[in-house]
């Protein structure tokens, strides 16, 4: 029987288990850094175990986002962050190289656009792409239905109907996209969590097996129906939008809760401690007990 083993393929015996980690709620509220979050971040880099920030985030370009990172005490590099700009720009790029797009959003999005070969422009595009942001005004709305009535394709960086901020909630990207979708009957393609175009992307930009990746997130909706719908297991911290009487309200579930980034073993949920048997090992610890 015939089988198929080129000699160039290896099959590495202990393949690293890696994190995709949401910023907002799980590492920072607003500007204050989650008590506990930068020594967890310290942890996977002193155990050297592969880890990408995965935020539903367009406004802000890598760069920005490490600025930001480093600001609050957690030392990471751009190779460490992955927004839904970059995924969705990506796409676009291997679905139709060279493209032009009108966009509604920020240097975030622009930026990666741009670094994917994309044209902006004001007229006639490939796509009308929606990220979020604040300047947004009735006459780009108004441009935008007109661009998808002639043709053009309506993408969305991410669906969350609101973003947090100091001061309360602002609308967000699917605020905005639920305005063009409503005026135009077409629906937008959406490339941010929970979608599987950036789920996917963001475990094989660090090289990880779905088996071996761990989602930490604290939005139900995004962070964990994705993890759950690629295979991951699923962290869902209570630092930020969603508390555990809310659970119940969903018809999947994450496969830990804790209230805290804090509450979280870096090493227990790689399973270093246990040569490799990370099930067995993790556990919930409630903060203050
Ligand atoms: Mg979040």
């Amino acid at each position: 029987m015939p089988v198929y083993a080129p000699d160039s393929v290896t099959f590495p015996s202990a393949a690293p288990h890696g994190f995709l980690i949401d910023m907002d709620g799980v590492i920072y509220r607003g500007s204050e850094l989650i008590p506990g979050a930068d020594r967890f971040i310290g942890d996977l880099l002193d155990l050297d175990l592969p880890f990408l920030f995965l935020t539903n985030n367009s406004q802000r370009n890598r760069r920005d986002v490490v600025t930001k990172l480093h600001r609050l005490g957690i030392e990471v590099s751009e190779s460490h962050i992955f927004t839904c700009a970059m995924a969705t720009a990506r796409f676009l790029a291997a679905q139709k190289p060279g493209g032009t797009a009108y966009v509604i959003g920020e240097g975030g999005l622009l930026h990666a656009l741009h670094e994917n070969g994309y044209s902006i422009v004001d007229h006639d595009p490939d796509y009308v792409v929606v990220g979020e942001g604040r300047t947004v005004n009735y006459e780009m709305v108004e441009a935008a239905i007109r661009m998808v009535m002639d043709g053009a394709k309506l993408i969305a960086t991410n669906l969350d109907p609101h973003c947090p901020t100091q001061h309360g909630l602002r609308p967000g990207c699917g605020a905005i996209v639920a305005m063009l979708e409503t005026a135009t009957g077409r629906q937008a393609f959406s490339v941010g969590k929970p979608s599987a175009v950036m789920m996917r992307a963001a475990r094989k930009e660090i090289g990880l097996d779905a088996s071996r990746t761990s989602m930490i997130g604290d939005t139900m909706a995004t962070d964990i129906l994705g993890a759950v719908q690629l295979g991951y297991r699923a962290i869902l911290v209570l630092s930020g939008g969603t508390r555990r009487e809310d659970l119940t309200a969903y018809a999947y579930r994450p496969d830990m809760v804790v209230d805290s980034i804090a509450d979280l073993s870096a090493a227990d949920l790689a399973g270093i401690a246990t040569a490799g048997n990370a099930a067995a090992t993790v556990s919930t610890r409630p903060r203050g007990s």
